[in-house]
């Protein structure tokens, strides 16, 4: 007997038993048709017409179905059918089905599709029909979100192995696989055996019957698997009506798919149920049989059923609830109308639990994975977690081979972050499954409101835990859990190293800058100009230029402005002169010249033996600041992490251009770390802004390429990721704790960081300076105090000597100061010689012996 007349059968007696029709029985007459058997199929059915019939259930296969249908349709006899129809429906037919529709089925599939994310899908079929059924994911391939399809017909052999290999080989993750009832079984077998049931495989089984295969048989390495399936499996109905069926059916067959409530057998029992409640509606209740004949066409022999049409119809008006296949009705075309599809998940303990469920009013429906998160901090011992990961130097390196010897599993991953997770799970005794996240991206939040990257896999539950250089964020932080940092970092700026510059020939000049020349220059001209109006007003400048003849009557100032330029010259160049200050104050303005001139060469000569020594390297760029402000550097962050947010959400003005410049120029962004660093040593004008312990590792590797600009543009830390709730978080974050407090994870990043070829060349970074006013600018003030206290040194001995010469010529100290000043303003031809003016008594030095006063004077007048 075959599942669908058990079924059948099953349906009526438990109609008749619950006299259903108040005394009314209903008799099943169930045949055999072959398969695709028209002529046999079409003899039956008249047969069983000629008998007089209420309905017709269909057979399984497309072409007895089509020849059944035809009859039915020619004698005006209902035709339930429960089968998966290929071919589109039209208004002639007088049938209705009760398996929900290929277009149903499809959407279902695509939007599973959808809810994992899966970009990449491997399909593997085995009957062509399949593809109808597949038709929405074939299709999306070509929408925009690109999903990559790659399609398997299952052979006809029972040997599946050679597909599955190959399968296994081509990398594939996503698997959806459409195959008969029959063939499940074997499949899985082989799938174990093959060992592709591992948590890096996600299944998606379009079969309706999987839940009847004991799935927890298969799901010790932790794979997913997804089934689709018409009962509901957690309504009270179901679990009832399977009680009985499994009382009633207990040991027939040897084989679950045939002895089992398949959901071809719940579809018949529905469809029992369905022309039970349409034969209890209006005239159903009165309507009689009639034996037809598909043959006699004698003129009163009756060729269709009276009631026939009246009967389709309130089929089609049949709104069943609760069917074993959820609530059952019909749209106009006897199509089955917004048919709920159940979807269910493999668990680690149960086997399949229903997770969800698709209807074309709601579309799908998944319960958040609560359940699947660790609550309980001991549940995880001894269990397998899967660790999500990402590649990135130093933390996390992928190698094929460890010493000459092919790798697999975990063992392919090296790095800080390996050893840090191999280090917290013997300390909270977990195993782990490396599985690197699928879409290379740490994770942000994308225009749709979905995360990608490793945020994503915590969020979906795909993955128990997090461990990769992630950064710890106020968003991130929202929709997952982070451990305590376990490092501390910023972001920074990545360049190339400047290249030596060519000294030039007046590279004498760098040791001071252009300011400090400038400014040496004009005080030159200032000593020089000083020197001259002071010697010229101090009395005791003047000197007699014959000292043999005392009584020569002319006196001569040495400091005329050619001597004074000179001798400040001679000063400058630590030379000297053969002038010579004899007054205070002349002497006094050359000894704080002299003294500047020595600061200024001193550090002129230290700071020249600085230049000679370093390559001068000019880089030109020094900060954030500078970047912001020019647009002939690009500059650029990894696209879909937490440094390119940083800068989308600044509020710093500086950042906030950067910003601008950037999304501006979308190609300033890279993928990953590695291309962003390839950019910036392959191009003379891009930057990349990235976290300063990652640019401190790759500049160790190109110490003599790269080098960083500036400070760090912020502080974060860098945690481990466990999805919201999970019990997981305080125990990773006591390990973290712990390793950090025994020096473990120190000792982790000398291991990992040392590995460089160089000292990394911040710390090298040694460069000589120019000097400026701020350096050396005390020397200018020194000398201008010089310049002050030679002026009143000058003044002061020039009222001192007018004082004197007044006292002696009874004069008034005005009279003679200004009989003083305009000889000192007085110019002629002469200017650095001048008559004597004879006192009343000896002059002391210089002025020559008396003799000659009333000469002299008279003289004097003259000329003034
Ligand atoms: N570590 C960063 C993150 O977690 C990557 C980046 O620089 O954006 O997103």
């Amino acid at each position: 007997m075959s599942n669908a007349e058990r079924a059948f059968r099953f349906a009526i007696e438990r109609l008749n038993a619950q006299n259903y029709f108040n005394g009314t029985t209903l008799v099943p007459d169930a045949r055999h048709v072959a398969n695709n058997d028209i002529f046999n199929a079409t003899k039956t059915v008249c047969r069983q017409l000629s008998k007089g019939v209420a309905a017709i259930f269909g057979p399984a296969s497309q072409e007895s179905a089509t020849a059944v249908g035809s009859v039915c349709r020619t004698m005006e006899i209902p035709f339930v059918e429960t089968r998966w129809e290929h071919e589109p429906r039209d208004s002639l037919k007088t049938s209705i089905n009760l398996h929900p529709s290929n277009k149903h089925i499809s959407m279902v599939i695509k939007d599973i599709v959808f809810y994992y994310h899966w970009t990449t899908i491997t399909i593997v079929y085995e009957e062509d029909a399949a593809l109808t059924r597949l038709q929405e994911v074939l299709h999306a391939s070509a929408e925009p979100m690109k999903i990559k399809v790659t399609v398997y017909r299952i052979p006809s052999r029972p040997d599946m192995r050679d597909l599955l290999k190959e399968i296994k080989t081509s990398g594939a993750r996503h698997i959806i696989i459409d195959c008969r009832s029959e063939t499940l079984y074997p499949l899985l077998e082989q799938i174990m055996e093959m060992q592709m049931l591992r948590s890096y495989y996600h299944y998606l089984f379009t079969s309706m019957d999987v839940a009847l295969l004991n799935m927890s048989r298969y799901n010790g390495d932790g794979v997913n698997i997804t089934a689709v399936h018409l009962h509901d499996r957690e309504s009270a109905q179901f679990h009832r009506v399977a009680v009985e069926w499994r009382a009633r059916f207990r040991g027939t067959d040897a084989h679950p798919m045939d002895k089992g409530l398949t959901t071809e057998a719940s579809l018949v029992i529905d469809a029992v149920n369905v022309m039970a409640q349409a034969l209890t509606m209006g005239i159903g209740r009165n309507m009689t049989l009639q034996r037809l004949s598909c043959f006699d066409k004698r003129p009163h022999s009756p060729s269709v059923w009276d009631y026939g049409l009246s009967f389709f119809n309130y089929l089609k008006s049949v709104n069943l609830k609760n069917g074993l296949t959820g609530d059952v009705n019909f749209s106009a075309f006897g199509e089955r109308e917004n048919p709920t599809i159940f979807i269910s998940e493999l668990t680690d303990t149960n086997g399949l639990e229903q997770r969800g469920f698709w209807n074309t009013s709601r579309q799908l429906y998944m319960k958040p994975r609560d359940e699947t998160i660790i609550t309980d901090p001991s549940s995880f011992i001894n269990r397998t977690l899967i660790v999500t990961t990402i590649r990135e130097q130093p933390y996390v390196m992928f190698r094929e081979t460890k010493d000459g010897v092919p790798v697999t599993g975990n063992a392919r991953y090296y790095g800080y972050c390996i050893d840090m997770l191999q280090k917290i799970s013997e300390r909270l005794h977990f195993n782990y499954q490396i599985v690197e996240v699928e879409d290379d991206n740490y994770g942000s939040k994308l225009e749709s409101g979905r995360w990608n990257g490793m945020v994503g896999e915590l969020i979906e539950r795909k993955a128990d835990l997090a461990v990769a250089p992630l950064t710890i964020t106020y968003s991130r932080e929202q929709v997952m859990d982070f451990s305590k940092p376990y490092m501390h970092l910023g972001i920074t700026i990545l360049y190339r190293s400047p290249e030596p510059q060519n000294p030039g020939v007046f590279s004498f000049l760098n040791p001071l800058s252009f300011d400090v020349w400038l400014y040496v220059v004009l005080a030159f001209f200032l000593v020089s100009i000083t020197l001259f109006l002071l010697a010229r007003f101090s009395p005791y400048e003047w000197y007699n230029s014959h000292p043999c003849n005392p009584e020569y009557d002319e006196v001569e100032n040495q400091f005329n402005l050619t001597n004074c330029l000179w001798f400040s010259f001679g000063g400058l160049m630590q030379q000297g002169s053969e002038v010579n200050p004899r007054a205070f104050s002349t002497r006094v303005l050359s000894g704080f010249w002299w003294f500047f001139s020595l600061i200024l060469v001193s550090s002129y000569t230290a700071n020249l033996a600085a230049f000679l020594t370093v390559e001068r390297m000019v880089s030109p760029i020094s900060s954030a600041d500078d970047l912001s402000k020019q647009t002939e550097i690009e500059y650029g962050t990894r696209s879909g992490g937490s440094t390119e947010t940083f800068f989308s959400r600044s509020k710093i003005p500086t950042y906030q251009t950067m910003y601008e410049f950037m999304s501006a120029r979308p190609h300033v962004f890279s993928k990953t770390y590695d291309a962003g660093i390839e950019r910036v040593l392959n191009s003379k004008n891009y930057a990349f802004l990235l976290e300063s312990t990652t640019a401190e590792y790759r500049i160790s590797q190109h110490c003599n390429n790269l080098t960083l600009i500036g400070g760090l543009l912020n502080s974060r830390g860098y945690g481990i990721g466990t999805p919201l709730g999970s019990a997981l978080r305080d125990e990773v974050t006591k390990a973290i704790l712990s390793l950090q407090e025994d020096d473990t994870l120190l000792k982790l990043k000398q291991k990992w960081w040392k590995t460089s070829n160089c000292q990394s060349s911040l710390n090298q970074k040694e460069d000589a300076n120019e000097l400026g006013v701020k350096n050396i600018g005390g020397i200018f003030l020194v000398l201008i105090t010089g310049l002050l206290a030679g002026v009143m040194a000058a003044v002061a001995e020039f009222v001192w000597k007018s004082r004197q010469n007044a006292t002696l010529d009874s004069k008034s100290l005005c009279g003679e100061m200004m009989a003083e000043l305009r000889f000192a303003c007085r110019c002629n031809k002469r200017r650095n010689s001048k008559p004597v003016i004879e006192h009343k008594y000896i002059p002391t030095t210089p002025y020559p012996a008396p003799g000659m006063n009333g000469q002299a004077i008279q003289m004097a007048e003259t000329v003034a």
